[in-house]
């Protein structure tokens, strides 16, 4: 039984045996035997190390003095025994890595290969390092920086600087912001980072690189030179969570920030201009109605007090004058009632908006709306699988009340008219084209179907349009306002109207609702 080492000495051979067998690389020592005309004709094995033997997968007494074409058969190995050649032949040392399938395991390695000349010029020292692992971390890393550069390199607009401790520039690339004096990232590399930052955003950056390697991170929108960029300074972590770097992101938003900037100026334009509007509709109808109240009484005082001394055309006249203010009337009320139907802009103004039912809205308009059906001996169904939305009461009872109205209204002569009020839920993206609908949401779908005289679909949007009419007033009485203000209230409540119609058929006109207060409202 072999001793250990401190109980008495070994011989040197042995000593070299135990150093061989410990070294983390295979080692074989291959000695060349030459035929007559000097080429070499085989390599025997003369010594195999430990490792050698595991990677291998023979026992060394297996293969020490045998040739290595008996021991290795397979013709993989090629270049390896022309290496050898070549390093036995030349006396120079050869160094590279070789891709290798093990042919016991069957598996994959990548060796760095030595091969070393000894002896009198017959014998080579193959060590062999298994570098698998260090070759797939290097790939990984080689595939990471190269996904890295194409990123910040095909991204338009992208700009990436990175930096190392001492905030010197590891890398930089893309389009660089006007931040920085250079307009060369390449010229960049090695420079510390503030010294290539314009005079008056140094001690900033100063403070967001150094705070950033410390595992501070910062995201913000910045502007220099006519670029609007979004920002993000932070540091890299390696996979131990130890900063190594830290890196700089530059998107350049300008032509957003630019578009943003004129849409932002359109909506504020438009919101002026339709307060403006809203005011001058108010008080043009508030201040209308007073001379109006005075016409009305002074006529009926003519009618009254004057009847003995006016002929029947005079009587006419009187009736067709109360008769012209009446409906003067009626067109200053419901225009006061449209400029009265803003969106609510605040918490306080959507007060009003509650879960409603709109079977039961619906239930009590029949009721109201009882004399005219009747008098038009028109058939009105309200359907039962209606679904609530949340909303202001007066103004969907409004939308409802109008669209029933013309439903009956713009009937046939010849035909009983027939309105179906019925009602489904939708989901947002099957509702049709409108800028405000939540595509993610679901809506309440309310359709007013008749049998009535129709409309042609060129007139389609003209309709919902404030006094947009397409008969004249012998024909059919109103004023115009009742769908532009449908379309108000829908729009209101985020939601959207659409007709669809035949002309001699029948119309029917759709309401989508959301089931939910959109953000607009709450905001
Ligand atoms: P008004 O009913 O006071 O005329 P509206 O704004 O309610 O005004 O309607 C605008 C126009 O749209 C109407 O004048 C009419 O020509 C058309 N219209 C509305 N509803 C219907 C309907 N159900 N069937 C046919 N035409 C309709």
């Amino acid at each position: 039984m072999e001793k250990d080492l401190g109980d008495r000495p070994r011989s040197s051979d042995s000593l070299w045996q135990v150093a061989l067998d410990q070294s983390a690389s295979g080692i074989v020592i291959y000695e060349a035997d030459r035929r007559d005309d000097g080429q070499i004709d085989a390599l025997w094995v003369r010594l195999v190390n430990r490792r050698a033997e595991d990677i291998i997968g023979l026992a060394r007494q297996d293969m020490i003095n045998q040739k290595a074409a008996n021991l290795f058969p397979s013709a993989q190995p090629t270049t390896l025994w022309e290496n050898i050649h070549h390093v036995i032949n030349t006396g120079k040392p050869h160094r590279s890595e070789l891709f290798y399938q093990v042919s016991r395991t069957h598996k994959d390695h990548w060796f760095d290969l030595c091969i070393e000349p000894v002896g009198d010029g017959q014998c080579a020292v193959v060590s062999f390092t298994d570098i698998t692992a260090l070759k797939s971390t290097t790939q990984a890393l080689m595939g990471e920086a190269i996904l890295f550069e194409t990123l910040s390199t095909t991204v338009p607009g992208m700009c990436v600087v990175v930096v190392d401790h001492n905030q010197q520039i590891l890398f930089a690339n893309g389009e660089l912001p006007g931040l920085y004096s250079n307009r060369h990232p390449e010229e960049m590399i090695g420079q510390p980072i503030i010294d290539t930052i314009i005079p008056e955003f140094k001690a900033d950056w100063k403070r967001y690189v150094g705070t950033a390697l410390n595992g501070e991170q910062h995201s913000f929108s910045d502007h220099w030179g006519g670029w609007r960029c979004e920002c993000y300074v932070g540091p890299v972590r390696n996979e131990l969570g130890e900063i190594t770097m830290g890196i700089c992101v530059y998107r350049n938003v300008s032509e957003q920030y630019r578009q943003q900037q004129t849409l932002q100026r359109m909506n504020n334009d438009l919101q002026r201009s339709n307060k403006s509007l809203e005011q001058f509709a108010y008080v043009a109808s508030h201040d209308l109605q007073e001379p109006l109240r005075k016409i009305k009484s002074f006529g009926d005082v003519l009618a009254e007090r004057y009847a003995d001394q006016l002929d029947e055309a005079g009587h006419d006249l009187i009736r067709r004058m109360q008769s012209a203010a009446d409906r003067m009337n009626t067109l200053i009320r419901n225009l006061l009632n449209y400029a009265r139907l803003t969106p609510p802009t605040d918490v306080s103004q959507q007060a009003n908006y509650r879960l409603i039912s709109l079977i039961d809205l619906l239930n009590d308009l029949q009721t109201d709306l009882e004399v005219m059906v009747n008098e038009h001996q028109a058939i009105l169904k309200v359907g039962t699988t209606i679904p609530m939305v949340p909303g202001d009461p007066t103004q969907l009872r409004q939308l409802f009340q109008n669209l029933i109205v013309n439903a009956i209204k713009f009937s046939r002569p010849d035909i009983q008219p027939k309105v179906t009020v019925s009602g489904s839920l939708i989901r947002g993206v099957d509702v049709p084209e409108f800028p405000t609908v939540d595509r993610t949401q679901e809506y309440a779908i309310v359709s007013v179907q008749d049998n009535g005289i129709g409309i042609d679909p060129k007139d389609y949007e003209k309709i919902f349009g404030l006094f947009s009419r397409l008969h004249g007033r012998q024909q059919f009485a109103g004023s115009g306002i009742g769908l532009a203000t449908c379309k108000r209230v829908v729009e209101n409540h985020g939601g959207t109207i659409a007709v669809e119609s035949k002309v001699g058929r029948g119309s029917t006109f759709r309401v989508y609702l959301p089931l939910h207060v959109p953000e607009q409202i709450v905001n």
